[in-house]
């Protein structure tokens, strides 16, 4: 059975980006269902350059693997060109031969992104990085998106919704006192872009199925994270998509019946962008000083996208339980493992959670009762070896192999790879 899935199970920037562009090397296609450029994944090349990634798939710097980006996806065609020019520059070329996107991924269009600008300025306020996702997500719900395939069918279709639209916008931002569009610049600029896409518009569900059929392997990759699903999320402070397992059947258009592995990944470093309750929460500043790292190394905790500094806390194995429970989670990664010991002498682990004088062993599904909760933890010491340069389990400090294992004990879960350095090498695989 082919398909492999790879999702988040905290709050994102987990680092599923490295291990699904490490898990691309065992695929045949990679493939993305859920979400648009409003996450980011770091990759980083063999020759140490940084590779950031937002809608394109993880296996896009491998030869030999072909790269869908499925329905269950939103493509802003600008955005997009400029991640395919990236590419290419860093030596990765991109053609039909190695993307495909689906004909029925919405697009994000110009007004989207102003509607996102303009709930930023207003009383609903939400802390969005003001990408358009949840104005197109909305938009597909109302049945009134416009998908991919409206650039291969009918061009002249979507310059009009686009200016229309925009038109329609500038009322608004009048009103708001933001700036007005140039409805002729930036509708000749999308159109543009939109057009540069179209050769790599398909039916990627029939062609996903057909290379099942053939037995070829498939990498699911999700965007975003299990507490920002928009059903099993803390909502409100969620993404606008489904980045669950639920998500890889209606993302991509392929049957249950394919998943064989489920890899959940987890960071040691429990980290959080944008508003949103967040029980184990680290106040302390200079604690949070050195979990922060520093700004200008590729695995500091700030955004890929936003830059903005990540807000941090303790692990919380309580929340990562209900993300496994939903998945079905057969295998964890656990990823930087190698700043643990940033914490101090010991580190805290949430178990659990106190709400009303209950104890439970799993978090609860929503935000307003994790406010409420009290996070149980246990402390565990740390250790101060640099371990970096270690690739067996058996070759870790006492403390990090206690550690890994008190995690597999309390989710009932195996670690099978650990991080241990942002490089692509800088991994234990346990067998
Ligand atoms: P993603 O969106 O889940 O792919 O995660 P990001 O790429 O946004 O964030 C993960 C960050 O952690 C990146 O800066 C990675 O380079 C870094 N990273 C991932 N795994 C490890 C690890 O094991 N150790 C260290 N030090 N950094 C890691």
């Amino acid at each position: 059975m082919p398909v492999t899935v790879i999702v988040g199970e905290q709050r994102g920037d987990e680092g599923k980006g490295r291990f699904a562009d490490m898990l691309a090397d065992e695929h045949d296609i990679v493939a993305r269902f859920n979400g648009g450029a409003n996450a980011g994944h770091t990759v980083v090349l063999p020759d140490g350059r940084d590779f950031a990634l937002h809608l394109l798939p993880s296996g896009i710097a491998h030869p030999h693997a072909v790269n869908v980006i499925g329905n269950g996806t939103v493509v802003d065609p600008i955005k997009l060109n400029i991640e395919i020019a990236d590419a290419s520059e860093k030596g990765v070329d991109i053609d039909e031969g190695n993307l495909m996107i689906s004909s029925a991924a919405h697009l994000i269009l110009p007004h989207h992104i102003s509607l996102d600008e303009l709930r930023e300025v207003g009383s609903a306020k939400q802390g969005t990085t003001k990408s358009g996702i949840a104005p197109v997500y909305a938009d597909k719900a109302m049945r009134s998106g416009v998908r991919m395939e409206v650039i291969n069918n009918d061009i002249d279709r979507l310059v009009n919704i686009v200016a229309s639209k925009i038109e329609e916008t500038n009322e608004q931002r009048c009103a708001a006192g933001l700036d007005v569009i140039d409805v002729n610049e930036v509708t000749d600029r999308y159109i543009t872009n939109a057009v540069l896409l179209g050769r790599f518009t398909t039916d990627t569900a029939l062609y996903l199925n057909r290379r099942l059929k053939q037995g070829d392997r498939v990498l699911a990759e999700g965007a975003q994270a299990f507490l920002l699903d928009i059903d099993h999320g803390m909502y409100d402070a969620v993404t606008s998509s489904s980045t669950t397992v639920g998500g890889v059947m209606t993302g991509l258009g392929v049957s249950h019946q394919h998943i064989d592995r489920v890899i959940g990944v987890s960071k040691a470093v429990q980290s959080h962008v944008g508003g949103g309750p967040f029980a184990t929460e680290i106040t302390d500043e200079g604690v949070l000083e050195r979990l922060h790292g520093r700004l200008d190394q590729v695995d500091s905790e700030t955004g890929t996208t936003t830059g903005r500094k990540r807000r941090l806390g303790h692990l919380d194995l309580a929340a990562i339980k209900r993300a496994q429970m939903t998945n079905g989670t057969g295998e964890m990664v656990l990823t930087k493992l190698d700043w643990v010991s940033r914490y101090g002498e010991t580190v805290l682990i949430c178990t659990g959670y106190e709400r009303k004088g209950k104890s439970l062993e799993v978090s609860p599904d929503a935000a307003y009762k994790i406010q409420q909760s009290t996070p149980q933890y246990t402390e565990l010491p740390t250790w101060q070896q640099d371990i970096s340069a270690i690739r067996d389990f058996g070759d870790l400090p006492p403390e990090a192999q206690r550690y890994v294992e008190f995690i597999e004990e309390t989710v009932d879960v195996p670690v099978t790879m650990i991080g241990v350095g942002p490089r692509r090498d800088q991994v234990i695989v346990r067998t």
